[in-house]
């Protein structure tokens, strides 16, 4: 097994009583992770009839048993499906549906109710992994396997499963590994949540691969942030710049123990320069890098030395890597000018998980990908990224697709016509604001509509603002325009 699957045992080969995940109190070694994703694969595929290719799905906060799966789900060759848990049940369905699990395994908290599929409820773990043998399992699996599909929403509104391989994520974890000294003695904290890239492959996956251990948070909360770093003496943290905001605004930000930090990486949304100023007047510089889902992610990576004078920029490409900007009429961008950040290398998924033709809209026969992102380049080939062609808004990490949120809009009786747009906030970078024209004589209450949206669509993507407009500007072809929409009423 040349796959993920197999790195516990890899690992446990080498340091087997070393913590490899630390939760709630509890350690785990790499010898008791490797007995226990060998327990869980031998039973999913007894028990559930688990088989190479078939998916697994896992929704849950992080927890020991969504590793767990992870790595059980790779020795068999399965592939594995972390859900999103802000999602509403309307859109977790639609993903399942698309997804097809063999079995979905629930974490703490969350009930099946309405979801289909074949579920293992939480207070059933332990027992299906003590049904389980924990004789070694090799199954052969390579490195082109797809290890993991992680739903991202598309700009069409319906979302769609990026495909990532076993030599994806590891390829992504050396890409890291080139430039941030990870070692043994790590402590990670994650508290990302696991069910996004960012914080499996850039914290659990390459802390895994270098024997250190991960202190597991089933959510971020800014408190419980500064407990852990000052008690666990946490020394790799990953977030989202509006995380690593919330920490600066805390009343305990000013006496807090940071000493212990090594390892800030930040990522994930334009990070703001006072942000960046506010970390370094406290001697500590953010690792701060450019990727997507579809890149497993790392594609572009500033190292700590060039923080400062390069600050604003994500980067170069990472070492095995290669990124490009391409101007609108298809030629390379000079330094200075704006081009789409193409990317190209071991960490590109191989496509959308039953998508041809979606896939084809984003990889071309060499490999390179579409991000729908601006970057410019400067004179020394750091890229900025200035801005972006897809419509899409980044709030707080997650991203809401405005095509999504109108849809859903679309569903009440009193909307004639809708747009959603994003509008700059203070703590989440981005929220949604819905302009909404009503059709004639019909009541449009702001409440009212959003209700509507409520239950069925994730708390994060239901709009901030909703204001009732008049009209929409649109092209002479009645194409909804977006720019003049940001500049009227952003
Ligand atoms: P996701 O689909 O959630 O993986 O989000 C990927 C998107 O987040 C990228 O396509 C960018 O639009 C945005 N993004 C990620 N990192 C950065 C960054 N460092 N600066 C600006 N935008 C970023
Ligand atoms: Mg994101």
């Amino acid at each position: 097994n040349q796959g993920i699957g197999s790195w516990p045992a890899r690992r446990a080969r080498m340091t087997p009583d070393r913590v490899a995940l630390s939760f709630q109190g509890r350690d785990r070694t790499y010898g008791e992770l490797r007995e226990r994703a060998y327990r869980l694969a031998s039973a999913l595929a007894a028990e559930l009839g688990v088989r190479r290719g078939d998916r697994v799905a896992y929704l849950g906060p992080n927890e020991p048993a969504l590793v767990e799966t992870f790595f059980a789900a790779g020795l068999l060759g399965a592939v594995f499906v972390p859900l999103n848990t802000r999602l509403a049940a309307p859109e977790l369905r639609f993903v399942l549906e698309d997804a097809a699990p063999a079995a979905l395994l629930l974490g703490t908290g969350r009930d099946g109710d309405g979801l289909p599929g074949r579920h293992v409820a939480a207070e059933a773990y332990e027992d299906l992994l003590a049904a389980g043998s924990a004789a070694p399992i090799d199954e052969p699996v390579s490195r082109d396997d797809v290890c993991l599909i992680m739903y991202t929403s598309g700009t069409t509104g319906r979302p769609k499963g990026a495909m990532l391989t076993h030599g994806n994520l590891t390829w992504n974890a050396v890409n890291l590994l080139v430039d941030v000294p990870l070692g043994p003695d790590e402590v990670t904290l994650v508290s990302a949540p696991l069910f996004h890239i960012a914080a499996l492959a850039q914290t659990l996956v390459p802390t895994v691969l270098k024997g250190g251990r991960c202190v597991l948070e089933p959510s971020f909360d800014v408190e419980r942030t500064f407990e852990l770093v000052e008690r666990e003496r946490v020394t790799v943290m990953f977030g989202v710049p509006s995380m690593f905001g919330m920490l600066t605004r805390s009343p305990r930000w000013a006496g807090a123990d940071l000493s212990s930090l090594r390892h800030l990486l930040c990522g994930g949304a334009p990070v703001p320069l006072p942000l960046i100023r506010a970390y370094q007047e406290r001697g500590l510089t953010f690792l701060q890098g450019y990727g997507m889902t579809e890149t497993a992610p790392g594609a572009l990576f500033l190292a700590a030395e060039h923080s400062v004078d390069k600050a604003g920029s994500a980067g170069v490409p990472c070492f095995f890597s290669d990124v490009r900007l391409v101007a609108p009429d298809g030629s390379p961008a000079a330094p200075g000018e704006p081009g789409e950040v193409y990317v190209q290398g071991p960490n590109v998924m191989p496509g959308y998980w039953r998508r041809p033709e979606e896939s084809a809209e984003v990889l071309d026969a060499d490999g390179w990908f579409r991000s729908g992102d601006v970057g410019i380049a400067d004179e020394d080939g750091y890229v900025r990224i200035s801005d972006r062609i897809k419509d899409v808004i980044i709030s707080g990490g997650e991203n809401i697709y405005p095509a999504e949120v109108e849809s859903v809009l679309y569903g009440h009786p009193a909307v004639a016509e809708c747009a959603v747009i994003g509008v700059p906030d203070e703590r989440w970078g981005e929220v949604g604001k819905a302009l909404v024209v009503p059709r004639p004589g019909a009541a449009a209450e702001p409440g009212d509509l959003l209700r509507h949206l409520d239950g069925r669509l994730a708390r994060y993507k239901i709009p901030k603002y909703l204001q009732i407009v008049p009209e929409l500007p649109k092209n002479a072809a009645g194409k909804l325009l977006k720019a003049p929409l940001r500049k009227m009423y952003g």
